[in-house]
C-alpha cells in the first residue's frame, strides 16, 4: 500500500488549494482596501461635514434671539423705565410678554442691578443673589467685557427646562451697567434639527458640556446628564476628547466599532459629537465579500470537477493503451499481470476450477510471406475474435507473443478446457480466412492445463507451453492437455 496520494490526487489538491488561496486573498485585499476607504470616507468627510452643518444651523438658529436681546438692550423704554426707578412693574411685564410672543421665545427676562428683581413676562420671578448657584450667570454678566454671552441653564421659570439663554449687557446713556436682558429658546429646536440629520444619514448626535456629561441627545426624551466617563468604550478616550476638544476618535463598544467627531461649539461652551458604527457602514461590502467567496468556491469547484473529469479519462485512456493490445483489442501480458492475482486470490477461496488455454498459428510465418504482413495482420485479428467469442465474461483472453494467446478459464476443469481448445481449433480449421477471395488455410495448435492447487501461476503456465509443444511436436493442428 501507498502512503502518499497518488500524483492525480496531489495535482487535483494542489490544483484546488492553488486556486481557493489566490481567489481568498484577492477577496480579502479587496474587501480591506473597500473597508479602510469606507473608514477614511467616514472619518474625513462624512462626520465633519455633518458636524459643520449641525454647527451652521445652530449658528442660524441662535441668530434671531441674538438680534432680539440686543435691541431689547438698547431699547430706550427698557432703559428710560430703569432709570426712572422700575415704577410700573406693570409697564415692564407687558413689554417682556410682548417680545416673548412677537419672537415665539421660551422667556424674556430683566434682571435691575439697583434692584436685583428678576422680572420675566409674569411679573417678578425673584430676587438675584450671589449666593445662589442659579444666579451665577447674572454676575458673570456683571462682569462681561463683551456686550452679551450665550448660556445654557435649565430655566427655573419653565420647570427647569434646559433653555438656552441670551444674556445682553443694559448700560445706561453713560454706559454705565444697569442690568441684563435677554431672550431664551429651548433646546427643543437643536433637538428637532439633530433628530432629523440622525434620521436622514443614520449617525447618532449628542453634545457634551466642558464636564464631559451628556446634556443633549436627540433620541433621549429627558436630558441625559450621563457621564462620558461612565460611557463603554468612551470612557478611555473621555479625557483626550474634552482636552482636544475637536477631533476624531476611534472606540469600540457593544463589539461595534464607533468612529467618532468632536466638535467644540463655542457659542454654547458644549463639544458636538457625531458618531457612527462601522459595521452598518460596511455591512454593503461585508455581502459583496461574501458573495465574492461563494462565487470563488463555486469557481474552484468547477475547475476541479472539469479537471477530475480531463484526468480521470486521460488516464483511462493511458490504462486502456497500456493495457490493451491494438491489433486483436484482446489485453496484453501487461493486464494479464494485473489481472491475474484478483483471479486465483478468488480461486483460493472459492477452490473452483481454472485451467489455461494456450494456442499458437500454425506455420504463420508463411502466412506473413505468401500474403503479406498486412493480411497477417488480418488473419491474427480475425483469430482473436473468433477465440473471444467463445468465452464467457469471467474468462481471461490476451495476447501472449506474436501469434501465440492465452485463455484463463473461470470454473473450467480440465475437460471443458480442452473441450473449449478443440472449439476454437476446429473453428479456425474450417475458417473461413481470405485474400483477394482466395482462401487461406490456416489451423492452430493447442496446449491445455487444469490449476493445481498450491502452484504458481508460472508453473500452470509451464504445462501448458509444454503441451502446447507436445502439439506442434504431434503436427500441428491438435489439442494436447496436461493434467
Ligand atoms: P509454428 O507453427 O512453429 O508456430 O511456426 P510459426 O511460423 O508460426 O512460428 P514462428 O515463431 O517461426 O513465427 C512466428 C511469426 O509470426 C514470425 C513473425 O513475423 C510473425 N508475427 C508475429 N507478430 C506478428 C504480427 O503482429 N503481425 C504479423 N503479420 N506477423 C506477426
Ligand atoms: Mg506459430
Ligand atoms: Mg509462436
Amino acid at each position: 500500500m501507498r502512503k502518499t496520494l497518488p500524483d492525480k490526487h496531489r495535482l487535483l489538491l494542489l490544483t484546488s488549494i492553488l486556486l481557493g488561496l489566490g481567489f481568498l486573498a484577492t477577496s480579502l485585499a479587496s474587501y480591506y482596501v473597500s473597508k479602510s476607504a469606507i473608514r477614511s470616507g467616514i472619518v474625513e468627510n462624512e462626520l465633519p461635514i455633518t458636524a459643520d452643518n449641525v454647527y451652521s444651523e445652530i449658528q442660524k438658529d441662535l441668530i434671531r434671539p441674538i438680534l432680539v436681546s440686543s435691541m431689547m438692550a438698547s431699547d430706550t423704554f427698557l432703559r428710560d423705565w430703569v432709570l426712572k426707578g422700575e415704577r410700573d412693574v406693570d409697564e415692564i411685564t407687558r413689554y417682556l410678554a410682548t417680545i416673548k410672543t412677537r419672537f415665539s421665545a421660551v422667556t424674556s427676562f430683566f434682571v435691575s442691578e439697583r434692584t436685583r428683581t428678576y422680572y420675566h413676562a409674569e411679573g417678578v420671578l425673584k430676587k438675584v443673589r450671589e449666593s445662589e448657584w442659579r444666579d451665577i450667570w447674572y454676575f458673570r454678566v456683571r462682569q462681561l467685557d463683551k456686550p452679551y454671552e450665550i448660556n445654557v441653564d435649565p430655566d427655573l421659570a419653565n420647570r427647569d427646562a434646559m433653555t438656552i439663554f441670551i444674556n445682553y449687557r443694559v448700560t445706561d446713556y453713560q454706559g454705565r451697567f444697569i442690568g441684563a436682558t435677554g431672550v431664551g429658546l429651548t433646546v427643543e429646536a437643536v433637538k428637532k434639527m439633530v433628530n432629523t440629520y440622525q434620521e436622514r444619514y443614520r449617525r447618532s448626535i449628542f453634545f457634551l458640556d466642558r464636564d464631559g456629561r451628556v446634556v443633549l441627545r436627540a433620541d433621549q426624551e429627558k436630558e441625559d446628564t450621563r457621564d462620558i466617563r461612565k460611557i463603554e468604550g468612551l470612557a478611555d478616550l473621555a479625557d483626550r476628547i474634552l482636552r482636544e476638544g475637536s477631533g476624531s476618535f476611534v472606540y469600540r463598544s457593544g463589539g461595534d466599532t464607533r468612529l467618532l467627531n468632536v466638535r467644540f461649539i463655542p457659542e454654547l461652551n458644549w463639544h458636538l459629537c457625531v458618531e457612527k458604527t462601522e459595521n452598518e457602514a460596511i455591512s454593503g461590502i461585508r455581502r459583496v465579500l461574501l458573495v465574492n467567496l461563494l462565487i470563488c468556491a463555486a469557481v474552484t469547484a468547477v475547475v476541479l470537477l472539469i479537471s477530475t473529469v480531463i484526468v480521470n479519462r486521460f488516464q483511462d485512456r493511458m490504462e486502456k493503451m497500456a493495457t490493451t493490445d491494438k491489433l486483436t483489442g484482446l489485453f496484453n501480458r501487461q493486464a494479464f499481470d494485473i489481472l491475474i492475482d484478483p483471479l486465483l486470490q478468488k480461486q483460493k477461496r472459492t477452490r473452483e476450477a481454472v485451467s489455461a488455454v494456450l494456442f499458437d498459428i500454425d506455420d504463420f510465418k508463411r502466412v506473413n510471406d505468401r500474403y503479406g504482413h498486412l493480411a497477417g495482420d488480418r488473419v491474427l485479428a480475425d483469430i482473436a475474435r473468433l477465440a473471444k467469442a467463445r468465452l464467457r465474461g469471467a474468462d481471461i483472453l490476451c495476447r501472449w507473443g506474436g501469434e501465440e494467446f492465452l485463455a484463463i478459464l473461470q470454473g473450467c476443469g480440465l475437460a471443458d478446457a480442452v473441450r473449449l481448445g478443440e472449439e476454437i481449433r476446429a473453428a479456425v480449421e474450417a475458417g473461413p480466412f481470405e485474400q483477394d477471395g482466395r482462401a487461406i488455410p490456416m489451423t492452430v495448435s493447442v496446449g491445455a492445463a487444469e490449476f493445481a492447487p498450491g502452484e504458481t501461476i508460472d508453473q500452470l503456465l509451464a504445462r501448458a507451453d509444454q503441451a502446447l509443444y507436445t502439439a506442434k511436436e504431434k503436427g500441428k493442428n491438435l489439442t494436447v492437455s496436461l493434467p
